[in-house]
């Protein structure tokens, strides 16, 4: 059997980035840049007050406290008309721009006004510079100010308004389809009757497959007939992604293997050593990847979390489609139940200074509850058969936290 690791590196191999195209900004959170962006002007665009006070001459203020004249009032989105003297001050707003002469900005707080608004009288000597920010220290016009493989958060998405561009170019997400498999499984609207239970697979996976910003359309549930299951995949083989769960492990009913066969699909794994999600095939034809996930719940999340996510974000163009785990401290002993590596539904909290993490109480790939009360997996590898309480180990989140999928490196 493959370890998560190689079975990972032949997912991403077989898949392509898939084709640009143009979007809006306001549609583009989640994707990733296609094209570097330069900004078309200085940011700040003019050197401009930090805070709201008074424009001075640092010099002026070396005997503080002193009185100075006040000359003019500017608020922002008004340009100052009048250059500063020795002894004058010119009142300013937050982001308006400097007055010629001035060369740094008392806080209101530090400082007296007479009634009248004609003098002001500054408690404290200032540093030449403080509180101004100078045009161009954030971005230089034409400088790169977002790179080509830059993942679109909210800042970026910011950053590209301030700068001007409205529509940019961003790598396509996969149109993926889903198919849920099995004859226990009824409709989230039935009531199951003695031997089934409702397809929870299917909402689950959408829900992965939309966290990451793709085209989603649930195909349909099949009954474990091969027929049907045949024909549910050829419908699924013009998208870019097609994930199916259930009917992959050794039963006699678990025709999902054979069906691909048949159709034509190459198949690269059929198995991998983890748990939970061992009988994990990837396969594809054509243009469109094929993930066939064991049809137990945690099994079919975690198996998404390792293998589809990283080939999606692939797809959309991602450096870093691989989530990383982070290390934290285990508070618990931990006997491990098999050679494979074991990914277990767990809580991690944060201490003075690190982060503890505990599993919670799992009663194995079906139990899908257990999961709502994780927000992660700690990772257990195939060589250590116990932890004991206070060893450090590795954690994979549930979310990312939107970090390092699109950083380089
Ligand atoms: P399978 O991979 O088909 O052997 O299924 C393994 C277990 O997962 C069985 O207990 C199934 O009833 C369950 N299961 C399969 N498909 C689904 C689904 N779509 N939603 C919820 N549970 C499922
Ligand atoms: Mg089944």
């Amino acid at each position: 059997m493959i370890t998560v690791e190689e079975a990972a590196n032949i997912v991403l191999e077989n898949v392509r980035t898939l084709p640009t195209k143009e979007m809006d900004i306001g549609d583009a959170l989640g994707f990733c840049l296609a094209q570097d962006v330069r900004s078309d002007l200085d940011m700040p665009p003019f050197d401009k007050s930090a805070m709201d006070g008074y424009a001075v001459i640092a010099e002026d203020t070396a005997g503080a406290p002193v009185k100075l004249e006040v000359v003019e009032n500017i608020a922002a989105g008004y340009m100052p008309t009048k250059r500063l003297k020795k002894g004058q001050a010119s009142k300013i707003m937050t982001g308006a721009a400097l007055p010629e002469g001035a060369d740094a900005v008392v806080k209101v707080e530090e400082t007296h006004t007479s009634e009248d608004g004609k003098r002001v009288l500054v408690h404290k000597r200032i540093e030449k510079g403080k509180n101004v920010s100078r045009r161009g220290e954030d971005i230089k016009a034409g400088q790169v100010a977002l790179a080509k493989g830059t993942e679109l958060r909210p800042q970026e998405i910011g950053i590209l308004a301030a700068i001007g561009q409205r529509v940019v170019l961003v790598f396509s997400a996969p149109r993926i389809g889903i198919i849920s498999t099995g004859s226990e499984l009824v409709k989230v609207t039935s009531k199951p009757m003695a031997g089934q239970i409702r397809d929870s697979n299917s909402y689950s996976i959408v829900a992965q497959a939309k966290q990451l910003h793709t085209e989603v359309e649930f195909l349909g549930m099949v009954p474990d007939d091969k027929m049907d299951i045949t024909n549910i995949i050829k419908r699924g083989l013009n998208k870019d992604v097609l994930i199916l769960s259930g009917g992959v492990s050794m039963g006699e009913y678990d025709l999902v293997g054979d069906a691909l066969i048949e159709l034509g699909v190459e198949i690269y794994f059929k198995k991998v050593a983890l748990r939970p999600g061992k009988p994990t095939v990837f396969g594809k034809k054509g243009n469109t990847i094929i993930f066939a996930l064991p049809g137990n719940p945690v099994a079919t999340l975690v198996t998404f979390i390792l293998f589809v996510g990283p080939a999606i974000r692939k797809m959309m163009g991602f450096a870093n489609p691989i989530n990383r785990p982070i290390k934290a401290t285990i508070e618990t002993e931990l006997i491990k139940k098999k050679k494979r590596r074991e990914y277990l539904p767990a809580q991690l909290r944060q201490n003075v200074g690190n982060w503890l993490v505990s599993p919670v109480e799992w009663h194995g790939s079906g139990d899908l509850f257990s999961t709502t009360k994780a927000n992660c997996l700690l990772i257990v590898p195939e060589t250590v058969d116990r932890f004991d309480a206070g060893q450090l180990v590795d954690v994979l989140l549930f979310n990312s936290l939107g970090i390092g999928h699109g950083c380089k490196g």
